[in-house]
């Protein structure tokens, strides 16, 4: 879809109408001007004095139909000119939201919004006192989102808060997330860093000589600066697919090395892929206290797995949730996918079915996204997947399954080319939340990322900026850079911690 917008010169508004054109079309392009005839004209116009107006008028070439919308946002005397901009930008993404929807039949139920964390911006007017009632007419007027996800966003706000009651103020410690970049196979919708582990023995080696040595000295610097870990986090990849033995020297190491580690609030272990999960295993994390995993199965139909190159079958997900069960995990997490490659309700009715036989204390269900680097996206045609309407009535399923079973959703996060525009929802069964998922989402806190594509989140105590800092993808780049990546981000964390940034 070509659409060639007129009337906003300025670069600024490119990019958000472009990711609202994206909410729309599989495949779009805005321009300022197009050589030949475009699919689209939008005409623009707005206006800023004592209010912000913002007018669109949309144009199908083909057919000649017309569509028009007109916006008033208020302005306050206060507002500085980043904060007027701002609100002319919400004016215009508002009218082209309006047009586009009419146009297409296409309802946002998410409205303007087009980032990743939606739930930040109620919490900031929890912080600020607005109440309610007020914040929702806001969030309804000033971004169009719909009744709908605004309870949403107020269920999992209130539930953050029941489980993390100091959540505003955990800026004085971190969260650690570990990144372990190997599997057994690598899935087809899968952007991780995660490379297949069978024959790159010499490669794990280095690499977790690189983890280690990152695990001690940050776990140096945290200790000589008195910082406690509210959550750590292993990640990947799949952290369960280094051996027993691997995995017993890295939780040593965490325990020697990391502060009190006795009184961190919760510390996870992917074991997303079933294949990689055995008894010795098992034994070696409930050995380190650990007792909350995720086991993954994505989906219960065979032929699925096969398609998205799981490698493992249905029954070995069962087997290995008993077996973990039975051995005493207490805190399972199971994920799974909506709209994966030749599923629709019936299929995704299934899976519910069967996730009811083992009933895991979190489930986090995931609307397939195509991202960029994925095979599966650079193989679209290869993958046939539902449609937008079908893709609803499967999170509507989901919805109605976890709360006639006793969970309620806790964290949610939206990302870009998302089936159907929708989210992904982590429900728990009350008392079972992940405080891990609720720290990254909330960017309440810095998370120090440690390990092969780790990124950190450092969040400025004072302006609540957040910076990211990635450490390498790769395991080769990895291995040869890791104690630099160390010492920057040690840099960093002194720059953050200091006495001046923590009188506040
Ligand atoms: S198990 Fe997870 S991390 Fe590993 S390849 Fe599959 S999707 Fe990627």
């Amino acid at each position: 879809m070509r659409i060639e917008i007129k009337g906003l010169e300025d670069e600024r508004f490119h990019r958000p109408l472009q990711n609202i054109a994206n909410l729309f079309f599989e495949e779009s392009e805005i321009l300022p001007t197009i050589g030949e005839k475009p699919d689209l004209q939008v005409d623009f116009h707005w206006e800023a004095s004592e209010t912000v107006f913002a007018r669109a008028m949309l144009l199908v070439n083909e057919s000649g139909k017309k569509f028009e919308s007109s916006q008033e946002l208020c302005v306050s005397p206060e507002m500085s000119e980043k904060e007027l901009f701002k609100q002319v930008k919400r004016a215009v993404s508002y009218v082209f939201v309006n047009v586009l929807q009419d146009m297409t039949e296409i309802n946002q139920k998410w409205g303007i919004l087009t980032g990743v964390r939606p739930t930040k911006l109620l919490h900031r007017k929890v912080q600020q006192g607005i109440p309610a009632s007020i914040a929702h007419k806001q969030l309804a007027d000033d971004y169009m989102i719909s009744e709908e996800k605004v309870e949403l966003m107020q269920k999992v706000v209130d539930r953050q808060l029941a489980v993390v009651p100091d959540l505003y103020s955990l800026k004085n410690e971190v969260s650690i997330y570990i990144g372990i970049p190997f599997c057994p196979t690598k899935c087809a919708y899968c952007t991780f860093p995660a490379y297949a582990i069978n024959g790159r023995q010499g490669s794990v080696n280095s690499f977790l000589g690189g983890l280690h040595y990152e695990i001690r000295e940050i776990g140096k610097w945290l200790k000589e600066n008195g910082i406690n870990i509210t959550t750590i986090y292993y990640g990947g990849g799949t952290p369960t697919s280094i051996t027993a033995e691997e995995m017993d020297m890295l939780y040593e190491e965490m325990y020697a090395s990391f502060p009190n580690v006795e009184n961190v609030r919760e510390i996870t272990v992917e074991a997303g892929r079933p294949d990689t999960i055995t008894p010795e295993k098992l034994e070696v994390l409930l050995k380190w206290n650990i007792d909350r995993i995720s086991v993954n199965p994505q989906s219960y139909i065979q032929d699925t797995l096969k398609a998205i190159g799981r490698h493992h079958t249905v029954e070995e997900t069962i087997d290995k949730f008993h077996l973990s069960r039975s051995m005493g995990m207490n805190n399972i997490n199971m994920d799974l996918i909506i709209g994966l490659p030749g599923e629709e309700l019936p299929e995704f009715r299934t899976t519910l079915e069967e996730t009811e036989k083992l009933m895991p204390e979190s489930l986090t269900v995931h609307t397939l996204s195509f991202k960029r680097a994925s095979e599966m996206t650079r193989n679209k045609q290869k993958y046939k997947v539902a449609s937008r309407e079908e893709v609803e009535k499967m999170m509507s399923a989901a919805e109605e399954w976890t709360a006639a079973h006793g969970y309620t959703p806790y964290y949610l996060y939206r990302q870009k080319n998302i089936l159907g525009n929708l989210e992904n929802v982590g429900y728990s069964i009350p008392g079972q939340e992940s405080i891990y998922n609720i720290m990254i989402m909330e960017e309440q806190q810095t998370i120090i990322g440690l390990g092969c594509g780790a990124s950190s989140k450092f969040l400025h105590p004072v302006t609540g900026k957040i910076m990211q800092y990635a450490n390498p993808k790769d395991p080769k780049s990895y291995n040869d850079n890791f104690e630099h990546y160390t010492h920057k981000k040690i840099e960093i964390l002194g720059e953050l911690f200091t006495k001046e940034n923590f009188q506040h």
